[in-house]
């Protein structure tokens, strides 16, 4: 094994991710090291498995594609959690990695696993998104009594389930509920979930391939089929048509349909009529912002299954400060438990306030922050947020990014150096020459305009629930 030694590739791969994700964010999250190789993986070492998983979920795609980038092979990562023997370290700086370390014992693992049903995770489900990790709270009651009742008995009531509503909001965790429940409970039936930007996707490779026979086939032959995010579908009259024959073969065979979606489906554009009436006809229902209690009781739940410590007033406190939606929520969390484990300290009342500052304070033009506007805009995209608000300049990036400074610029007060600032630490001239590029781009593109006016409204509209 010793002669897989990986390190150089490693070290660049370290260094291109702090230019790209700037030093705040990296010395956050890449408090890792490498430890050995193996031909096809990479092992690192990571301080504790609340960093394993956010890594995981974060940043591992994001490190195999540059690993691959400078290898020219593919390399998977391995995230192994070795705890330091010694806790201390100068309180308030980050640790230097030379402490002795020792590998978590097992127990920890095996607990979770054995609290997994039997059967293994299925392979297009997050095995977190079920109801055992889902609150159900003032803006969700309804929506969740009727995604369990569909989990009992797939196909016979509400068909198709369609669940919309703003970012972040629970819509993908409930839609996913549903496939690890009848996944777990009804084994006979096949549960297939894919995103509509994935069946897109597929439905065009087919063609290509000529493998549309075994493209439909797939999608009729299902007994639950969860399609998220169907607002991808706007403009894409081929996959919508493709679509509505699998909804007529699934529905005539009481097979059950659930999709999710960011509006409702009467605002969705360039929709066939025919398509729209499909959707609305089984039971559409809306999540909503949760309120005060379901906020805390959201974080409660986290923390629990975090199994990290947090006493009760700094939930209180972020459950007040952040009303927008659950994942911002998550984030603020997830933000001051990664300060917490960096320095070694216990989260306190104090220590919430001041990691938490910018969160709780953003400066607001009317309702709308820069982060409403970057979570937007990405969304709009499909891009990441940390994508959008980092230094990665490839194509897909650098326009929408331009979009979200010249929106900035229009609907805020904020000046050219402090929209610098706010967009991941950049020169205020990068801002006046976005500004510029889109306001040449208006000129030569008409389309260009109703984009932008419709990713401002969805920005107000977003923000108004703020
Ligand atoms: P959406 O698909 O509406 O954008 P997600 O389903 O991705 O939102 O949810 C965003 C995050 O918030 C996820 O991590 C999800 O687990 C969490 N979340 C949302 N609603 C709840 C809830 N009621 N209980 C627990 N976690 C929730
Ligand atoms: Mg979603």
């Amino acid at each position: 094994m010793g002669s897989w030694n990986y390190t150089v590739f490693w070290d660049e791969a370290m260094n291109q991710a702090k230019s790209e994700l700037g030093d705040h964010e990296f010395a956050m999250w890449f408090n890792i090291q490498y430890d050995s190789s193996t031909e096809a993986t990479i092992k690192i070492r990571v301080p504790s498995s609340f960093y394993r998983d956010q890594l995981i979920r974060q940043y591992q795609k994001y490190l195999e594609a540059k690993l691959f980038d400078l290898m020219g092979k593919r390399i998977g990562i391995d995230f192994i959690v070795v705890k330091r023997t010694t806790e201390e370290g100068p309180a308030g700086t980050a640790p230097n990695g030379e402490a002795p370390y020792k590998a978590e014992s097992g127990p920890r693992a095996k607990e979770k696993e054995s609290a997994s049903k039997s059967r293994e995770k299925h392979s297009q489900l997050r095995s977190d998104y079920t109801f055992e990790n889902f609150v159900i709270g003032d803006n969700n009651g309804f929506a969740s009594n009727a995604a369990l009742a569909i989990s009992k008995n797939p196909g016979t009531s509400y068909n198709p389930f369609l669940i919309y509503g703003g970012v972040g909001l629970g819509k993908t965790h409930l839609m996913q509920s549903i496939g690890n429940r009848v996944w777990q409970e009804i084994p006979k039936l096949k549960v297939i979930c894919i995103t509509a930007e994935e069946f897109t996707n597929e439905f065009i490779q087919s063609i290509h391939d000529k493998t549309t026979q075994n493209f439909k086939n797939k999608y009729r032959y299902v007994d639950v089929l969860l399609i998220d995010d169907i607002h991808f579908l706007q403009n894409k009259l081929g996959s919508q048509e493709e679509l509505f024959h699998t909804f007529n073969a699934l529905y005539d065979a009481n097979k059950q349909m659930v999709f999710t979606c960011d509006r409702p489906v009467s605002e969705l554009k360039n929709l066939s009529d025919r398509l729209r009436s499909r959707f609305e006809r089984g039971l559409n229902v809306d999540l909503q912002p949760p309120n005060y209690e379901t906020r805390c009781a959201i974080l409660r739940k986290k923390i629990e299954a975090g199994r990290i410590s947090v006493p009760d007033e700094v939930v209180e406190i972020i459950a007040k400060n952040i009303s927008t939606n659950v994942r911002d929520l998550e984030a603020a969390l997830t933000k001051l438990v990664a300060y917490a484990e960096l320095v070694h300290k216990d989260i306190t009342l104090e220590i919430a306030q001041n990691q938490l500052k910018d969160v709780f304070s953003q400066p607001k033009h009317g309702n709308v922050t820069i982060d409403n506007i970057l979570r937007v805009v990405a969304d709009y995209f499909k891009l990441s947020y940390n994508d959008l608000k980092g230094k990665k300049r490839t194509k897909n990036i650098a326009l929408p990014r331009q979009i979200a400074m010249y929106i900035a610029r229009d609907i805020t007060e904020y000046s050219t150096t402090e929209l610098g600032f706010e967009f991941g630490g950049r020169d205020h001239t990068t801002v006046m020459h976005a500004c510029q590029k889109i306001e040449e781009r208006l000129k030569l593109d008409p389309n260009l305009e109703s984009t932008i006016q419709s990713i401002v409204r969805s920005i107000k509209d977003y923000s108004s629930k703020t």
